[in-house]
């Protein structure tokens, strides 16, 4: 009885295993391709002034809509793109789709004082990587001041040389850098202050329960006046509800990020929403 159960059981391991990698195959196969097919695109999300709720920046977020597997989420085809070398290219996209976004909403009169884009330890590592988003920003003509990179904390405490030199360049390029998750990761807190980033995201597992989880509240105080005394910025990101803007708001957090204020969206809908609109009589009004 035993033995026939354990035979069972390894018939159904292998199975799952099988239909996992068979999984996983399908996937890889179809995002080498998607690059080439055009199925990769960036959805935006807006970021605003918990004081007056206007824009103060938007994040760049990769999409792909797959014509067999649907809409995959970044947090699927991100570690396989890392995994299979080819985070690079898609990251350079997200990057250069922005960057020439953001210059041609300039040349419409729509000002989107900052533009954030998320980067992978991947990408710091790999050679050439900073020539190439040096080159992408200089082609968009957008200045390096408006353009934040997000990185996480593990990124930022476990640099290779090829990291930390990378990071110096973002820098010296007079970008900013931003970590993002904040909390959610085993930053030594002595290191903040000795490393080269302006702002903290706060990440959203502590914005959810704010108004109902203690612990929460208190972590998310914490970093807000964590922010304050080493003189950064502090974002809360994944704000849903009125009760947590005010939260926020009133422990004196200058910016938030979420669906109370916008999903990520296409380039269209984003300005449809956000950039100011010309009546005849040539005032701008929202
Ligand atoms: P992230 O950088 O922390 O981005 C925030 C994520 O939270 C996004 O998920 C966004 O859609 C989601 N979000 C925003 N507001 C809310 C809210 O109010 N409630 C909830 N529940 N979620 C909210 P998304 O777009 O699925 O991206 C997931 C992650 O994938 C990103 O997390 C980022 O780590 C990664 N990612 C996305 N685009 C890129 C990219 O171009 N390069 C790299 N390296 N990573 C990327
Ligand atoms: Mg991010
Ligand atoms: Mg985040
Ligand atoms: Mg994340």
């Amino acid at each position: 009885q035993a033995e026939w159960q354990g035979v069972n059981q390894f018939a159904f391991y292998t199975d799952e295993m099988d239909q996992r990698m068979i999984e996983r195959q399908t996937l890889e196969t179809a995002l080498r391709s998607a690059l080439d097919r055009g199925e990769i695109r960036v959805a935006y999300q807006a970021q605003v002034n918990l004081a007056d709720e206007s824009l103060c920046g938007i994040e760049a977020l990769l999409r792909w809509e797959s014509p067999q597997l649907g809409s995959v989420s970044p947090e699927r085809f991100i570690p396989l793109a890392e995994e299979i070398g080819l985070i690079g290219e898609l990251g350079e996209l997200a990057f250069r789709f922005a960057c020439n976004q953001v210059a041609d909403w300039d040349r419409v009169g729509f000002r989107v004082p900052r533009l954030s884009v998320n980067l992978s330890i991947h990408e710091l590592e790999q050679g050439g990587f900073v020539e190439r988003i040096a080159r992408a920003l200089a082609r968009s003509g957008i200045d390096p001041s408006r353009v934040e990179l997000e990185v996480t904390e593990s990124v930022l405490m476990s640099q290779t040389g090829d990291a930390r030199a990378a990071l110096s360049a973002i820098r010296e390029m007079g970008m900013r850098l931003a970590i993002d998750d904040f909390g959610t990761g085993y930053s030594a807190l002595a290191y903040l202050k000795r490393l080269p980033v302006q702002r903290l995201k706060i990440d959203r597992s502590f914005v959810k329960d704010l108004g109902r989880d203690l612990n929460d509240e208190s972590i998310t105080r914490a970093i807000i006046g964590l922010g304050r005394t080493l003189g950064l910025a502090v974002l809360a990101e994944g704000v849903e509800t009125r009760e947590q803007a005010v939260f926020l708001s009133r422990e004196g957090c200058q910016e938030a990020q979420g669906y109370l204020f916008g999903r990520p969206m296409g380039a269209a809908e984003l300005a449809r929403r956000w950039a100011p609109r010309r009546d005849r009589g040539g005032s701008v009004r929202r």
